[in-house]
C-alpha cells in the first residue's frame, strides 16, 4: 500500500505549529523579552517576599487546542514570578540567595534552542569541550592537579551524589562490609549529605557526629579520637566530610587539619563548599580554604558563588579514574561514541543525556570576564560585615564576625527562642526583604545570607529598617 501523500502533507501542515516561522517567532520573542526585562525593571519596587496561592495557574487546564502567549505570560507573571520568595530580587537574603544572571538567560536560550547533545563528545563535540574546560578552571581554582576532573550536575545535591558514589566504590563499600564502613562529618553538614548516604545504600554504615566547637567547625582532636576508637574496635573509617562554608552560619570547617586526619588514617576526604567556594576566588579569601586541595573531591554550586540561575552544581574529584569507574556504563548500541578525547560528562555522572549547563556558566564568564564576579563577591563579604555591625547597635546580639557572607542574631528578649520567632513571622508577613531563621543548639537565631548578586547597600539598609520597624512593633 502506497503511504497516503495527501495525508503526510496534512499533518505536516499542522506539525509545523511546532515550529513557528521567522516572524511569529520574532514576535513571541519580543513578547518573552519584554517580560523578563520588565520583570527585572520592576524588581526594586516589589517585594522579596509574598505569600500566594496561584488561583490563575491552578485553574489552567492543559487542552487540545493552544492558548494565547499573552495569558501565558500574564500567569508567569502573576503567579509564578511574583509568588513565594523571590529569589530573583536582591533582597532575598534567606537561606542562601540564588543568582539568576542576564547573560545565563541568554546562555540557557542558546543551549535550549542549539540544543546540542552534552553528554558526549562525539555528537556535541564543542559543548563537552566547553564544559570541560570550565571543569579544568574549576579544578585550578581550587588547586587541583590535571589528573583531576569533574561532572556539571544539576545543583550541589546531585553533585554531592556523584562524590559520595566515588568515595564508596573507591573504597568498595559493599553489602559485606558496609556495617563496619564509618563516615564522619558534623551537625553542620548540609542535609543533602544525608540523602545521598540513602540512596548510596550507606544508611547501614556507622554514622559520626562530629562534635563542633563554639564556631561551628569541626572539632578535628574529637575527629581523631574517633577514628582511632573505630579502628581500634576493628570498624573501617572511609569517609570525612567537611564544610567549607556552612549553610547555617558560614563556618568554615579547619580544611588543612582534617587533611591531615584523612591522609593518615587513608579515609576518602570530601569538602563541600557548594555555598563558600566561590569564594576562592578572591586572593584575600584564599587562607581560610588552605587545605582543601588537598581533599579528594568537592562540590561548589556556581548557582550560588557565581549568582547563576538554579540548576547548576558541579563536583570535582582529584582521582579522574576513581570517579571514571564509578560512572562510566559500556552499552552496545554507544560504540560510535567511544575514543573521543574529551571525557564524556556521560562517563563522570548518572546522567547520559543532560541540559547542556555549561553554556549557561560560559557565557556570563567570558562576556563579564572574573574580575566582575571577584568585585560582587567582595562586596557581598562587605555587605554582610556591615549587617553584622549594624544589626548591633539595634541591641541585638549576634554571633560572631561573619566568616563569609552568611551571619545570625537574635534579640535577647525575655522568652528568647518564642519572641524571634514571633520576629520572623513579622519579618515574612512585612515581606520586603526576606530572612530565615535556624536553630542552634536548640536556640532560635535569625540569618542573614548576602549572595545575590543584586544585593547593595540599599537592600540591606532596606533590610535593617524593616527589622527595626518589626522589633518596635512587637515590643
Ligand atoms: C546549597 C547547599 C547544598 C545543596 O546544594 P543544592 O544546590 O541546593 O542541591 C549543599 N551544601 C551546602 C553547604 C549548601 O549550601
Amino acid at each position: 500500500m502506497d503511504a497516503d501523500l495527501e495525508q503526510l502533507q496534512h499533518l505536516e501542515s499542522l506539525s509545523r505549529q511546532l515550529d513557528p516561522g521567522k516572524s511569529l517567532r520574532d514576535h513571541l520573542t519580543a513578547m518573552s523579552f519584554t517580560h523578563v526585562s520588565e520583570f527585572i525593571n520592576s524588581l526594586p519596587a516589589r517585594k522579596a517576599y509574598v505569600k500566594a496561592d496561584c488561583p490563575e495557574l491552578k485553574k489552567l487546564e492543559i487542552s487540545d487546542e493552544g492558548k494565547s502567549m499573552d495569558l501565558l505570560l500574564k500567569i508567569v507573571q502573576n503567579e509564578v514570578h511574583h509568588a513565594g520568595i523571590n529569589a530573583a530580587s536582591g533582597g532575598h537574603l534567606g537561606y542562601i540567595p540564588g543568582g539568576g544572571l542576564w547573560l545565563s538567560g541568554m546562555g540557557d536560550m542558546l543551549a535550549a534552542v542549539g540544543n546540542r547533545y552534552a553528554g558526549l563528545a562525539f555528537s556535541g563535540t564543542g559543548a563537552v569541550i566547553m564544559e570541560n574546560q570550565l571543569l579544568r578552571w574549576l579544578c585550578q581554582l581550587v588547586g587541583y592537579p590535571v589528573t583531576a576532573h569533574g561532572n556539571i550536575a544539576s545543583g550541589g545535591s546531585m553533585a554531592t551524589l556523584v562524590a559520595l558514589t566515588t568515595a564508596r566504590d573507591h573504597h568498595k563499600i559493599n553489602s559485606a562490609n558496609v556495617r563496619r564502613s564509618v563516615l564522619y562529618f558534623t551537625s553542620q553538614a548540609h542535609h543533602c549529605i544525608h540523602k545521598a548516604i540513602h540512596i548510596l545504600g550507606l544508611s547501614e554504615a556507622v554514622i559520626r557526629e562530629v562534635q563542633v566547637n563554639e564556631l561551628y567547625q569541626m572539632d578535628v582532636d574529637a575527629l581523631s579520637q574517633m577514628i582511632a576508637d573505630d579502628k581500634l574496635n576493628g570498624l573501617y573509617p572511609f569517609l570525612v566530610i567537611a564544610t567549607a562554608g556552612t549553610t547555617n552560619t558560614g563556618a568554615i570547617d579547619p580544611l588543612d587539619q582534617i587533611a591531615d586526619m584523612a591522609q593518615s588514617n587513608g579515609l576518602w576526604y570530601h569538602v563541600d563548599a557548594a555555598y563558600g567556594g566561590f569564594f576562592m576566588l578572591l586572593e584575600e579569601q584564599k587562607e581560610k580554604f588552605k587545605g582543601i586541595e588537598r581533599s579528594d573531591s568537592l562540590v561548589l554550586d556556581p548557582h550560588k558563588g557565581m549568582f547563576l540561575p538554579f540548576g547548576i552544581g558541579v563536583v570535582l574529584v582529584k582521582d579522574r579514574n576513581a570517579l571514571l569507574k564509578a560512572h562510566h556504563a559500556d552499552a552496545a548500541y554507544m560504540v560510535d561514541t567511544e575514543g573521543a578525547e574529551e571525557i564524556n560528562p556521560a562517563d563522570c555522572g548518572p546522567e547520559l543525556t543532560k541540559h547542556f549547563r555549561g553554556m549557561r556558566m560560559w557565557l556570563p564568564l567570558h562576556y563579564h570576564g572574573v574580575d566582575a564576579f571577584r568585585a560582587c563577591l567582595r562586596e557581598k563579604l562587605l555587605l554582610c560585615q556591615y549587617f553584622h555591625q549594624e544589626i548591633k547597635k539595634l541591641g541585638f546580639e549576634t554571633g560572631p564576625s561573619p566568616s563569609l557572607s552568611v551571619t545570625y542574631y537574635r534579640y535577647p528578649a525575655e522568652d528568647r527562642n518564642d519572641f524571634n520567632k514571633k520576629l520572623v513571622e513579622k519579618l515574612h508577613e512585612d515581606g520586603r526583604v526576606f530572612f530565615s531563621s535556624t536553630v542552634l543548639d536548640g536556640e532560635v537565631w535569625i540569618r542573614c545570607a548576602i549572595l545575590s548578586f543584586r544585593t547593595h547597600l540599599e537592600q540591606v539598609q532596606l533590610g535593617i529598617q524593616m527589622i527595626k520597624e518589626n522589633l518596635e512593633k512587637l515590643k
